[in-house]
């Protein structure tokens, strides 16, 4: 009967305390392999034991050459050679590695210009604004939009990076059912009416934020966006769309899934997003209108006191823009893209062919089978592992407790053949452990 703070039974911190000691401990195999190769659709892993119920480490010097199913390449262009590793090595020779400085001190080159005129040109809006990590765009710039009175309506399922950039002391936050805009719309009619700030006064909110993602990475699922963009019309909020796993994986042209479904660019406030996964390297952006990226250039805490992104990244990142808007004269751009729309497709209709359960929407490139017990994913990565197929698994507490599963990232730069061997692979893994159910009722006569 007992409940904890989130309301579930008491139980459920007990168990969180009996996870992190105790078998957290003793299956640290199962995560961290460190990589010695490029992580493009095959990987090196460097192979270790552990010892001590977990407590050390040893590795056994033998390399294991897996097929990637773990990492977020989602088009391939995480590369040593070719044209985008080549315009990396250069600009290293002529700016070296670090900036030197802040973006507003002596750390913007002109290759941070050219890479923010592209990222907008690329998104269809005015300007855009780089930084050099993903993670700390959201968490330093979320606090610059947040003021005295702001109301943020954030999906429960939003990335860490976001949850922590919206707990500044000046806002409020709301967090509506996962995808679900009926949960939004009910929070958004109650805001209306009334809000309450910090001292505990009641009056209308100045400011409300609605913060999605493009495509959630745990789940798999597509953002609503047609619809929430109706709502934020409708009860005049702001969008914010963070577009990490969505930029370059999603719609017809990799534009995101504002691509994806035809919408304007122009309808999203602030649109972020990560060079990390698709692009093949490192960093983040906002892109938006000229007010509000002249307001971040000012104002931001990245741009303050964070260093600018290292130019070789920036070199590396025009290099893939361009690549993929076609300027390169060549149709490498469109075929990755249209390779990544196909693996994903053929990839989920034959995993629930099998009869494994799967997360998300059918053309999203992140693939999260759900294996549900704790002792599943233990499973199930160590048989992948052995059989050389590197997958990521993750369970409570990034999963509620019964919904552990294994993710995994599909890649343009995966052939037909790898993946009909990881599918082979994965359904005899799956009947080992009892994962699969049947598609077809069961005769009873
Ligand atoms: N936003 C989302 C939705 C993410 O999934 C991630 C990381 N996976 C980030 C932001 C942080 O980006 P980065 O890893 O590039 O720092």
């Amino acid at each position: 009967k007992e409940e904890n703070r989130d309301g579930y039974p008491a139980i459920f911190d007990r168990f969180s305390a009996f996870y992190s000691r105790y078998v957290y401990r003793r299956i640290r195999d199962c995560w961290n392999y460190p990589i010695s190769s490029v992580p493009g659709s095959k990987v090196v892993l460097k192979e270790r034991v552990t010892n001590d119920c977990g407590w050390t480490f040893e590795f056994t010097g033998n390399k294991i050459n897996c097929l990637n199913l773990a990492s977020y390449n989602y088009l391939g262009f995480a590369e040593s050679s070719g044209p985008c590793a080549e315009a990396a090595i250069a600009s290293i020779r002529q700016y070296g590695i670090s900036t030197g400085g802040t973006r507003q001190q002596y750390g913007t080159c002109a290759l941070h210009d050219e890479l923010e005129r592209l990222t907008a040109e690329f998104l269809g809006v005015d300007d855009a604004i780089t930084f050099g990590m993903g993670y700390a765009t959201n968490t330093l710039n979320l606090p610059t939009l947040i003021s005295e009175g702001t109301l943020v309506i954030s999906d429960e399922k939003n990335h860490a990076s976001i949850i922590v950039g919206i707990k500044t002391p000046l806002g409020t936050v709301k967090v509506f059912k996962h995808n679900d805009v009926k949960d939004l719309e009910n929070l958004l009619q109650e805001a209306i009416y009334y809000g309450q700030d910090r001292k505990g006064d009641y009056k209308p909110w100045k400011k409300i934020i609605i913060i999605v993602e493009g495509v959630y990475s745990m789940e798999g699922t597509i953002v609503r966006l047609p619809e929430i963009i109706a709502l934020k019309k409708k009860y005049k909020a702001y969008l914010y769309l963070d577009e990490a796993h969505s930029i370059g994986a999603m719609g017809k042209n990799g534009r995101g899934v504002l691509d994806y479904f035809g919408c304007d660019p122009n309808d999203i406030d602030i649109l972020m997003g990560t060079y990390t996964k698709s692009f093949g390297s490192a960093g983040g952006y906002i892109a938006g209108n000229k007010k509000l990226i002249t307001y971040l250039r000012k104002h931001s805490f990245a741009s303050k006191h964070a260093w600018a992104m290292p130019p070789a990244l920036a070199a590396q990142i025009i290099s893939v823009l361009k690549i993929l808007m076609g300027r390169d004269g060549t149709k490498e751009g469109q075929r990755r893209i249209e390779a990544l729309a196909r693996n994903t497709r053929y990839f989920r209709l034959r995993l629930e062919q099998m009869g494994i359960i799967i997360h998300g929407n059918e053309d999203s490139p992140v693939v999260p089978i759900l294996v549900y017990l704790y002792s599943n994913i233990v499973s199930m990565v160590r048989s992948l592992i052995k059989e050389k197929i590197a997958t990521v698994g993750v369970g409570y507490p990034a999963t509620p407790l019964l919904e552990g599963r294994i993710r995994i990232c599909l890649s343009a730069g995966h052939t037909k053949e790898e993946l009909d061997h990881a599918l082979d692979v994965i359904e005899k893994v799956a009947d080992e452990i009892g994962i699969k159910y049947s598609r077809k009722p069961r005769d009873l006569t």
